[in-house]
């Protein structure tokens, strides 16, 4: 089974499990990723930047995407948020190199607080995420793209899974801590990380933003008085 969309589990439903908003695309993605196999075409990286995956993973990524927003209701045009989020790669792929690639980024118009990975490093945040709670915090910045890039890296979306929660909760603490080696790696203060998870902790399952700050280490908050939401 292919995985395409790693959502990053902060929505959850009524009955407090975790859901995937592309779900209703998973199958779709693994049809086309079975019948692209490595014809050339529907190429979106750069021409001079390194590609995250393979073609055929970029493909059904690129396909799960519009699927994706079409779902929560399209993207908004952000230069500024590009910009910064721009800024934020430059720093961490300096710090890791590994991070370097062709890496795309898209606001959803979703006011929900979400954040998803694709294959080929398409990487969403939803305006309810980056306008409501990061704000113009560039560290609570990092640290989400920090996270959803470690997703990308580890090819989460397209590991067998067999869609437990305790299984997508040790998934995001896997990506956790390879982010925090990747804010580390840039100079950021790694519990930026920290501060993220305590900030969107009521839209996560209950129990997972603080088993996931225990896993981190349970540093103490970075910046306790400025964790409120912050608009841009
Ligand atoms: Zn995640």
């Amino acid at each position: 089974m292919v995985r395409s969309v790693h959502a990053c589990n902060f929505a959850r439903t009524n009955r407090g499990r975790t859901r995937c908003p592309a779900a209703g695309v998973r199958w779709a993605i693994a049809l086309i990723a079975l019948v692209a196999g490595c014809q050339p075409g529907g190429r979106t990286t750069a021409p001079r930047t390194r590609s995250l995956c393979g073609e055929a993973e970029a493909i059904a990524g690129s396909r799960a995407g519009a699927a994706l927003e079409e779902r929560l209701g399209g993207t908004v045009a952000h230069a500024a948020a590009t910009d910064r989020m721009r800024a934020v790669e430059r720093r961490l792929a300096r710090g890791t190199p590994e991070l370097r690639g062709a890496w795309q980024y898209r606001i959803l118009a979703s006011d929900r607080v979400d954040a998803f990975s694709l294959p080929g490093g398409l990487i969403y945040i939803t305006r309810g995420l980056y306008e409501r709670r990061i704000g113009n915090d560039n560290d609570l910045l990092a640290a989400a793209l920090a996270h959803e890039m470690a997703h990308v890296i580890r090819k989460d979306s397209l590991k067998p899974a067999r869609g437990t929660a305790a299984e997508a909760l040790e998934r995001e603490m896997s990506a956790d801590l390879c982010a925090a080696r990747y804010l580390q790696a840039a100079g950021y203060d790694a519990r930026c990380l920290t501060d993220l998870l305590r900030l969107i902790e009521d839209a996560q399952p209950p129990g997972w933003a603080e088993a996931r700050i225990r896993a981190l280490g349970a540093r103490p908050a970075k910046r306790a008085g400025s964790l409120a939401h912050s608009n841009p």
